[in-house]
């Protein structure tokens, strides 16, 4: 069994943080049952600090540990389910879907079983264990709640063409930090890990298999042209590849593709389920945390009212699903008296931050903190009616969400002063972040500013149906720093009092 530090955790490959060692458990698809739940809160409280993180890839993080997890004990969680068999390729990125696949009353095709099907097929072939650890795989059914935007290596989206479903196939190509790209082919499900395994084998042919940091997908596919590197995937394929520009073209399927998520919180509160008077509801998870006794009450939960399992999120959360429509009360209350909370108007709901400084070395801020205390700040200040996503980075690696947010909170050092460049929507390619707003606000600054960037979003935008993004991107920046704060000497002077009163 393997066990040591690396850059990339997993269950056998543990990583050093500011804060102990960290292990990661790959939950592939996001699905754990009531008895692998309890396992995990009592290592959390065995050899963590009594709680668990969940990643944004559905993953479930462990910190704090004091690396002496026996071998014993990681047979167990293995035996449990929750560490590859094939410990070689357990460091491989944990496998994507959405969290809703096989309970959403809209998706096109259910597609746990093609998560399970790769997984299994990754485990089988050890020669895998080349791959990039960020090697990363998506299967999107075409549901309410979508994934296919999330960034992928390889992104599998379902659509409907003539009343049959196919998979368009999306590879990540171009810019850095770009959710992957449509290639204009769609394959039938039964040729999606066919055409998986050539994609993954022709990938690996490229790449130096002992190089420490092995090349992405997307500098392979930059260096060798979008087509050379299908060319040489369709050689190996007993099928040819269905291309379909012609037709997209010809508008046979537009309309059929809807390439991101209107709302990436869709999945928080309570909604019918496919299965007829059968509900989920979306819990919502402070930062993606959770106390290990809240851990063992939602397993409880989730075998005394639902079907014994959670699926967790790769928005940080978690769904307790197949709960019948009478006992919805019930389990509502007995959510609340865990200390959490089901509403998408938390403004805790859209909140996103890194480990920060408390658990990561490179951090310049203590991300998870202050996040915190602008949530607390913020909760008595103003109610939100929908999710507004707000993302702490304590550097620019942004680990903890790589898509896009409302607002974005970049921690940076200003001598010993921690502050944020807040940037806003929608950038172009050379800003990851969105549109820079301000630099260097001072913590003690921030919370009355996002205050104030709130209201005014809640009474300047057009329905409660714009997100917060959509909202700043219909103004330059001059317009919403004039919105904002218009006159930011005086404004500042006001917020830096407000926060010392509150404090
Ligand atoms: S985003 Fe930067 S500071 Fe935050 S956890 Fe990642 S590397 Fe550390």
């Amino acid at each position: 069994m393997l066990s040591g530090l690396t850059a990339c955790p997993g269950l056998f490959y543990t990583t050093p943080a500011q804060d102990g060692i960290l292990f990661r458990l790959r939950i592939p698809g996001g699905i754990l049952d009531s008895k692998q739940c309890r396992a995990i809160a009592d290592i959390a409280d065995q050899y963590g600090a009594g709680y668990v993180d969940v990643t944004n890839r559905a993953n479930i993080q462990i910190r704090e540990i004091d690396g002496k997890i026996n071998t014993a004990v990681l047979e167990y969680l293995q035996d449990m389910g929750l560490g590859s068999r094939n410990t070689a390729v357990d460091h491989i990125r944990n496998i994507m879907t959405s969290p809703t696949a096989g309970i959403d009353p809209q998706e096109m095709i259910n597609t746990r079983p093609l998560v399970k099907s790769w997984d299994d097929y990754i485990e089988a072939h050890p020669a895998l264990s080349k791959l990039s650890a960020k090697f990363s795989v998506c299967f999107d059914g075409g549901g309410i709640v979508r994934v296919s935007d999330r960034l992928n290596d390889i992104a599998f989206a379902a659509v409907l063409v003539d009343g049959k479903v196919y998979f368009r196939l999306h590879l990540s190509v171009g810019a850095k930090g770009k959710p992957p790209v449509a290639m204009g082919i769609l394959l039938s499900p039964e040729q999606c890990l066919p055409a998986l395994a050539v994609l993954t084998n022709v990938y690996l042919n490229h790449i130096d298999p002992n190089s420490r940091r092995k090349s992405r997908l997307r500098e392979v596919i930059n260096s060798l042209g979008c087509e050379s590197y299908l060319q040489e995937v369709e050689k190996s394929l007993p099928f040819t590849l269905f291309t379909t520009e012609d037709q997209v073209r010809k508008g046979q399927f537009f309309g059929l593709f809807v390439e991101k998520s209107d709302n990436q919180y869709q999945h928080i509160g309570i909604h019918p389920q496919r299965q007829k008077g059968l509900f989920y509801i979306g819990v919502v998870l402070p930062l993606g945390r959770l106390e290990s006794r809240q851990m063992r009450g939602l397993a409880d939960l989730a075998q005394r009212y639902g079907s014994g399992t959670l699926r967790l999120t790769p928005w940080q959360n978690l769904l307790l699903t197949d709960i019948p429509q009478e006992r919805l009360g019930d389990i509502q209350r007995e959510i609340a008296f865990l200390g959490l909370d089901y509403s998408a108007n938390n403004i805790k709901s859209g909140l996103v931050a890194c480990s920060g400084s408390r658990g990561c070395a490179a951090a310049a801020t203590d991300t998870k903190g202050h996040a915190l205390a602008l949530a607390k700040y913020l909760e008595t200040r103003l109610t939100l009616d929908c999710p507004v996503n707000i993302h702490f980075s304590g550097c620019e690696k942004s680990c903890a969400q790589h898509g896009k947010s409302d607002i974005t909170l970049l921690g940076v050092s200003n001598g010993k002063m921690e502050s944020y460049h807040i940037y806003v929507g929608d950038g172009d390619n050379n800003q990851k972040f969105g549109r820079e707003l301000y630099q260097y606000v001072s913590f003690d600054e921030l919370p009355a500013l996002v205050e104030q960037m709130l209201k005014v979003y809640l009474i300047k935008r057009i329905n409660s149906r714009e997100s917060f993004g959509e909202f700043a991107n219909r103004y330059v920046i001059a317009q919403l720093k004039q919105f904002f704060s218009p006159d930011m000497a005086l404004y500042q002077a006001r917020i830096t009092t407000l926060c010392k009163e509150h404090r």
